[in-house]
């Protein structure tokens, strides 16, 4: 059999093992922490449980498939519902909208709330659906570094439609001409934070995010967002993946222009193939130090990163959901903080996930776990300790007055997660959550390929290269890669 050395047990990671170890390669994890799941992870402190990265879970189908292909009942290792309420909203003005999963109902209530006719938003979901089939394939579900991708009638439909992509439009600009009110302009112009980027920058095609919550729906795995990591994990187990934790690979070997193996604490270990889950920047500068990097796409521009405090909170807010938005005054302002200024508004949009209004065990009676995020820039050696002292005070206050509760004094137990810790934690350049960001129009074309062009037995995956961050699109990168590994080795 041959063995594949893949760097990193992030959710990626641990997509390609189990990928590969069906198809009958032995696959060895190596991980730097003691534990899996990389970004996918969770803290326990006073009595509280927090998911610490990803909290909005989408395509659960992705997870799903990942048993499929093995043979297992997925019930057995994941379980997760259907969420119908898929958050709440909360804007400056006092306007408070519930953002519901069905179509139909949501186009309804926000026709109540909103400036906007219930068939214009049914027109919108329908546009964004357009603009999803017409791209996935294209753009998420293969590699789009192989001919053979653009030989396909995907993608001459994709080619023949361009127009309606709006690739040359911002989403911003979309959605002003869509809708009148600012309210539901900057409702959907938030969907270009699912992948770190801005909407006043990345493309109308990003209008395409709302069919993943719309239509597919958001989900809450039990047990929480960390579950996914240990399903998966325990899956891989049972498949016989080998794990290596506490295990950083300090290089990886490379001979007559083939990668052969890597180099973990001073040990030489050989493999036939080695797959990096490691972000792609470092990956090239630590483990590749004699190798010419992609300069191009090396210096792409990075996704936002996030600044988060876990609270435990001792009250119980009936007006707040798992997903809580609430909304800044100058929306644009904040972004040009984000991704100009290189640092935090004093307005930030303010996100509360709470899990324990789905598993009550997450925090003590009467009290509630809150997972307290902005949207910050990645780590380029900004004043971390004031930015995170003045962020806090302006977040305090901020839902102080839109709560009327004084939500200092109900902080029993504080943690703090920023672009540094991120970085130190995981490896990811500059703290970014979703490696490059989406800001211009061939952001996609400029992630790096899910396989070397110039080193043979060298694949990448993870949210760092195509097609991209989030849970689902790593799970798909993770398929990419054992589609490639399945052709270049000829393996059944
Ligand atoms: P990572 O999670 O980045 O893990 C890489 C792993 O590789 C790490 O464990 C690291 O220790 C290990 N490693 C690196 N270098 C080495 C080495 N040299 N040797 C050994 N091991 C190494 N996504 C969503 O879908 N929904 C969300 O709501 C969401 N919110 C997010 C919120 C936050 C705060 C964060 C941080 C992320 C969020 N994301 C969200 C993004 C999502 O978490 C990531 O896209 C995804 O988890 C990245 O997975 P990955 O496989 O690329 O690897």
């Amino acid at each position: 059999r041959k063995k594949a050395i893949i760097v990193g047990s992030g959710i990626a990671g641990i997509a390609t093992a189990i990928r590969l170890q069906n198809q009958e390669i032995d696959a060895h994890v190596y991980e730097i922490n003691d534990s899996p799941g990389g970004k996918l992870t969770e803290i326990h402190i006073d009595g509280y449980r927090f998911d610490c990265g990803p909290s909005l879970f989408t395509m659960p189908q992705f997870v799903e498939e990942l048993f499929e292909v093995s043979g297992k009942n997925s019930n057995e290792y994941f379980q997760y519902i259907k969420k119908e309420n898929v958050c709440n909203y909360f804007y400056e003005d006092g306007t408070r909208f519930v953002a519901c999963a069905d179509q139909n109902k949501f186009a309804k209530k926000a026709s109540e709330v909103f400036d906007v006719s219930e068939s214009k938003i049914l027109k919108y979901f329908q546009k964004s659906k357009q603009k999803y089939d017409l791209t996935s394939s294209l753009f998420l579900e293969k590699s789009l570094h192989k001919l053979s991708t653009y030989l396909s009638w995907d993608t001459i439909k994709a080619i023949i439609r361009i127009n309606s992509l709006d690739i040359n439009k911002s989403l911003d600009q979309v959605n002003k001409k869509e809708y009148k009110d600012p309210k539901m302009v900057q409702f959907f112009n938030r969907f270009a934070t699912y992948n770190g980027s801005s909407p006043y920058l990345t493309p109308g095609i990003m209008s395409m995010i709302p069919h993943l919550e719309q239509y597919y729906g958001t989900f809450f795995p039990k047990g929480g967002m960390y579950s996914i990591t240990m399903s998966l994990y325990q899956l891989a187990l049972d498949l016989g993946v080998t794990f290596h934790f506490k295990s950083k690979i300090d290089q990886i070997l490379v001979k007559h222009k083939k990668a052969e193996g890597v180099l973990v604490n001073g040990e030489q270990i050989l493999a036939d193939m080695i797959i990096s889950n490691m972000d792609i920047v470092p990956t090239y500068r630590k483990l590749l130090v004699d190798q010419k990097a992609p300069g191009k796409v090396i210096k792409q521009p990075r996704s936002s990163s996030a600044l988060i405090f876990y609270w435990g909170i001792k009250k119980k807010f009936s007006e707040l959901d798992l997903h809580n938005i609430f909304f800044s005054e100058d929306y644009k302002g904040e972004f040009n903080y984000i991704f100009n200024k290189k640092n935090v508004s004093d307005d930030p949009t303010v996100y509360i996930n709470i899990t324990a209004k789905n598993e009550e065990n997450d925090a003590p009676k009467g009290c509630e776990n809150w997972f307290v995020m902005i949207n910050v820039p990645g780590n380029q050696g900004q004043d971390w300790a004031h930015i995170i002292k003045k962020s806090r005070e302006n977040i305090l206050k901020k839902l102080s007055r839109i709560l009327q509760a004084d939500i200092k004094s109900l902080i029993e137990t504080e943690e703090i997660l920023d672009p540094i810790t991120i970085e130190n934690n995981t490896q990811s350049y500059q703290g970014s959550l979703y490696g490059a960001s989406s800001n211009n129009s061939f952001a996609a074309f400029l992630r790096h390929p899910n396989f070397s062009r110039k080193i043979q037995n060298l694949y990448f995956c993870g949210g760092s290269v195509h097609p991209g961050g989030g849970i689902p699109l790593c799970l798909l990168s993770g398929k990419i890669v054992s589609e490639l590994i399945q052709k270049d080795y000829n393996h059944k």
